[in-house]
């Protein structure tokens, strides 16, 4: 039956060749082309885009018997939106079980505590989910005290490589004021010298607690499928994900092989960064792929290395130190603290060095300006070695900026992977930390734009399935809308003259991205020839009210001139 049905589809295609499968007209459409046009149809043939123009020129050339036509009804169009900078399978499985729970307050932390202790069996763990004390409307790194909201069960809050307990786990776990710190670990006290809970670095203390989630195979991938579809729903056609290893990497390609794959997706490999360099560049030489390797639908991008912490939790390698409020912020005891560089320079030289002689483009998660320096310097000696701008090989975050740091990547070709809600949403508890002065170059897109420098918008998606409400957002149309504002969730701007224009915030995520993808030339834009990835949305992106940018919902998504997500009449 099957092979009927194809032997029939393949004999009409040959019988009128020329015309489309689909045409969408009387569109408003963002070409986002070389000259930013604005057309009103645009014609598919096998996954492609082959016409794209008036209504009448386009209907003229390509409309057939068979061709089924979309009336738009003024409706806007743009390119298949890209994220460049997503964890599809970590985000898809933090809910696969079960909802987590929003927790943006102390009341909320101890409003979910309460709830859990009600149904577990005494004496058994609680864990608060992953929460970052920036995103927290106290600003403050929670202490025992808080989590003492509940006594009977030892309970865990995890802000990554800080965790606090209540003094139940404080007991279980054995730790008083006399036990010494583990090596590279600190159990932070309280004036009094007993400890106040928090823990830096010291996982091996927690006892009695399974974090490991199981997973059958099944499961991820019917959770990353699922993950993949949530992104087309949000008008995401393609995603950058940023942390794959050769099991995350195997998943994909079962996935593809049995198509499964709902939109199109760029692996990044993340190399293990407690390895000794020699074992990295002993697998980059053995690794069967390299940047490029594979297709329009699942290929290869970057080489990445995590080279620092994270600003949110105030481990990103700064180049000045967190200061007296790192201490409410982050639970720090040392106000002259920069956070942590995780691979000195040499190493981090050596491994890149062996990634770039395999042909990989190359990255590293710096999320301190501290770090972007010293990447940036190890891009500086491998381009006198062999010029490194055709690699595109780029920052990812960045998130404290300087001059001379974007005046280096200029000067390199070296190009950016940027979060816009992290403006939103860590901003407010940052300018606290840096002061005004300090956040003058956080993300600073207007002056990477006027540098030259090419854009690539990313969300880091990694827990929650929400586009709105996830661990990271990702919406693109709130990503362009904060582009766009530099607003905070508190309602303040922050540094205005950063501003870019929505025409500049709709290429962060779309041509610029698929540029830093090597996929430029098949797709990020809708020119004849290229993909026909698209997403018809339910308001008009140029000229709607700002405030609604962030509102703007798809109403069809396309990829390769197939809907795969349908969220309303036209
Ligand atoms: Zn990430």
């Amino acid at each position: 039956m099957l092979r009927t049905l194809a032997l029939l589809a393949g004999s009409a295609a040959l019988l009128t060749a020329a015309d489309a499968d689909l045409i969408l007209q009387h569109g408003k459409i963002l070409t986002a082309d070389s000259r930013f046009s604005i057309q009103q149809a645009v014609a598919i043939r096998d996954g492609r885009i082959t016409a794209i123009g008036s209504d009448a020129g386009v209907l003229q050339a390509e409309r057939g018997p068979q061709t089924r036509i979309v009336d738009l009804h003024g409706r806007t169009v743009l390119p298949g939106l890209v994220d460049a900078h997503v964890h599809a399978l970590e985000a898809g499985l933090s809910e696969f079980r079960a909802p987590l729970p929003p927790l943006d307050s102390f009341a909320a932390i101890q409003s979910y505590i309460r709830a859990q202790a009600a149904q577990t069996p005494e004496g058994q763990w609680i864990v608060v989910p992953r929460t970052f004390p920036t995103r927290l409307r106290e600003m403050r790194m929670p202490t025992r005290e808080l989590l003492d909201v509940d006594r009977s069960h030892p309970v865990l809050f995890d802000a990554s490589y800080v965790l606090v307990l209540n003094s139940a786990a404080l007991k279980l776990c054995g730790i008083d004021r006399q036990t010494p710190d583990p090596p590279g670990g600190e159990i932070v006290k309280d004036a009094n010298g007993e400890p106040n809970g928090i823990l830096k670095n010291a996982p091996s203390l927690i006892k009695g607690l399974d974090r490991t989630a199981h997973f059958t195979e099944a499961e991820k991938l019917l959770s990353l499928e699922q993950q993949l579809q949530r992104y087309a729903a949000a008008g995401l056609t393609t995603v950058g994900d940023r942390g794959t290893n050769p099991e995350q990497i195997a998943l994909y390609q079962k996935l593809k092989s049995q198509g499964r794959l709902p939109i199109r997706a760029v692996l990044t490999w993340l190399g293990d960064n407690s390895l000794p360099a020699a074992t990295l560049e002993q697998q980059i030489a053995s690794a069967a792929y390299t940047t490029n390797t594979g297709d329009s639908w699942l290929k290869f991008g970057a080489f990445k290395l995590i080279i620092d912490g994270g600003m949110t939790i105030g481990t990103a390698y700064q180049r000045h130190p967190y200061g007296p409020f790192g201490r409410q912020l982050y639970g720090k005891t040392n106000p002259d603290d920069r956070g942590q560089l995780f691979v000195p320079r040499d190493q981090l030289l050596a491994v890149m060095r062996a990634a770039r002689s395999r042909g990989w483009q190359i990255t590293t998660h710096d999320q301190g300006g501290g770090a972007v320096d010293t990447f940036l310097d190890v891009l500086e000696a491998l381009d006198r070695e062999s010029p490194i701008a055709p690699s595109r090989s780029h920052l990812i975050h960045a998130s404290f900026q300087s001059p001379e740091a974007i005046a280096r990547m200029k000067k390199l070709g070296i190009l950016a992977d940027v979060q816009a809600a992290w403006l939103y949403l860590d901003a407010p508890a940052l300018e606290r930390v840096f002061g005004e002065e300090g956040m003058r170059w956080f993300y600073p897109l207007r002056s990477y734009i006027d540098a030259g420098i090419v854009l690539a918008a990313g969300s880091d998606h990694m827990i929650g399935h929400d586009k709105n409400r996830a661990v990271n957002p990702y919406n693109p149309f709130l990503s362009m809308w904060i582009e766009v504002t530099r607003r905070t969730t508190q309602g303040q701007i922050i540094h205005p003259e950063q501003r870019i224009t929505r025409a500049e915030a709709l290429k962060t995520h779309t041509i610029w991205p698929a540029y830093l993808q090597f996929a430029e030339k098949e797709r990020g834009s809708l020119e004849p020839g290229k993909l026909a990835d698209m997403v018809v949305i339910d308001r008009d992106f140029l000229t709607c009210p700002e405030s609604e940018i962030k509102d703007i919902q798809p109403l069809l998504t396309l990829v390769n001139g197939r809907i795969v997500y349908r969220g309303g009449t036209l």
